[in-house]
């Protein structure tokens, strides 16, 4: 088995064994290669300590040394050198507590979480391999190294990975592991919100984002993200909808592009439905107000999960506009699209196409075609510059107050009014018919 490895990571290896040390690369980038991918990053493994590691290079970053990884800095790129290790007791099935360096790659082997993860290679040695991780990768499984249950308790993360991994892979969990999985849910309370967030995102965006239905289906869900089971549990009797709620979601998400922003809001994008549900005495459910409601769950969910602001504000605004249908000529457009946030358009177009398509086909053609037509007019208020925000207009602030206006709310208020003009009069937005109406609104 031959692994064509990378100049640097050559050279690293090399200069650790030339110091009489064993070296290897490790993990992730072992596999990717092992599957004719192209690793992220080189990880390696060393039996030297990160004092000596250190001696040996001249650039380098203390990134965990209690943990024993050092930051090898080699030409433009850095690699991450970790120094074989056994892990201690995992705190709150979290971190380990305490580490123990061992010389024996075995050991260090042996901590890792699936097989597939698990196998170190260079080129005197070639491929190490002890729990199976090359048959696992051929079949296509992720198995824990050892025996799950005990696995899933050194660290509750690792079930969590297990399923990103398998959406990652297109992988099948291995029977014992997915057991294991459903009997310790319950312990993924105690990983942080951070780790969970960052497992979450590389499943979501994932190319098997129906992942999530293991997610579900493993009890995790109800654990991090109870409103996900929620809407597994929703059903849509409504002929509109040909799943339940969490069905047509998991669809929607397969139906866009794997961008982080995207993906999240298609997965909360009905989240308010369950809540917004009623039946109509023919039995007929409806969900008046979804779009307003999963927002503020979707808020209220993502920081929860400590994502970032940024993200948090987009996707929240996306799922309030996800169902928007203004009437289809411009100026009800315009009012939509600053209602929405302008930049928002023409990103939510993808949103709705692909929550339509994973409706059912009941006068689907005529949803696609009117979201077509929705674009074309949204396309050329922007090809026209049309305003659509304060900054768009063609006064300013100063411009007001050169003209003998005092700041303060009052100009604010006039700005707001010369906006809400041009929006339903584009052909009006210049500044010497602005700076009109402006004295006009102000004596009034
Ligand atoms: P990616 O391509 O997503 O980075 P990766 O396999 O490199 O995948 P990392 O999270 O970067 O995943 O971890 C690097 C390696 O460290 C893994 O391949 C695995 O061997 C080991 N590892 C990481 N996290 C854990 C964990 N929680 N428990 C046990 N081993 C782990
Ligand atoms: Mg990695």
């Amino acid at each position: 088995m031959k692994i064509e490895l990378p100049e640097n990571v050559k050279k690293i290896l090399s200069r650790l064994e030339s110091a009489g040390f064993s070296a290897y690369a490790v993990g992730g980038c072992v596999r990717d290669s092992l599957l004719q991918k192209e690793p992220k990053d080189w990880d390696v493994t060393t039996s030297a300590k990160p004092d000596q590691i250190k001696r040996i290079f001249t650039r380098t970053i203390d990134t965990g040394i209690q943990h024993g990884t050092v930051t090898v800095l080699y030409g433009k790129e850095a690699y991450e050198v970790t120094t074989f290790r056994i892990d201690g007791i995992y705190e709150d099935a979290r971190h380990p507590k305490e580490v123990t360096f061992t010389p024996d790659l075995r050991e260090d082997l042996r901590r890792r979480d699936f097989t597939i993860n698990a196998m170190a290679y260079n080129e005197k040695d070639g491929l190490v391999d002890i729990f199976g991780g090359r048959e696992d990768l051929q079949q296509g499984i992720i198995r824990c190294v050892g025996t799950p249950r005990e696995r899933f308790t050194e660290d509750a993360l690792r079930m969590l990975r297990a399923l990103r991994f398998s959406a990652q892979l297109g992988f099948s969990i291995d029977e014992a592991t997915f057991e294991a999985i459903r009997e310790l849910a319950p312990t993924i309370r105690k990983v942080s919100a951070e780790r969970i967030q960052a497992e979450l995102v590389k499943l979501v965006t994932s190319d098997h984002p129906e992942v999530m239905r293991q997610v579900y289906e493993s009890g995790l869900a109800d654990q991090f993200l109870p409103e996900f089971s929620t809407m597994m549990k929703t059903p849509q009797n409504t002929p509109h909808h040909k799943y339940t709620v969490g069905e047509h979601t998991i669809c929607a998400m397969q139906n866009i592009r794997a961008d982080r922003v995207l993906r999240l809001t298609m997965l909360l994008h009905d989240v308010g439905k369950p809540v917004c549900r009623t039946t109509d005495p023919t039995g007929r459910d409806h969900f008046i107000g979804h779009p307003q409601v999963g927002a503020r769950m979707a808020r209220e969910i993502l920081r929860r999960l400590k994502f970032d602001n940024e993200t948090i504000r987009r996707v929240s605004a996306m799922v309030a506009a996800h169902d928007m249908r203004p009437p289809l000529e411009e100026r009800a457009v315009r009012r939509a699209m600053v209602k929405a946030g302008p930049e928002y358009f023409p990103v939510l177009f993808e949103v709705s196409r692909a929550d339509i398509l994973a409706q059912s086909s009941y006068k689907q053609k005529e949803k696609l075609h009117n979201v077509d037509v929705h674009e074309r007019i949204c396309r050329e208020i922007i090809r026209k510059h049309q305003a659509l925000s304060r900054k768009d207009l063609a006064v300013t602030g100063r411009d007001l107050m050169a003209a003998g206006m005092k700041p303060g709310k009052g100009l604010g208020d006039v700005l707001d009014r010369l906006l809400a003009h041009v929006l339903e009069f584009p052909e009006d937005n210049k500044r010497e018919r602005l700076m009109e109406l402006a004295s006009r609104f102000r004596s009034e």
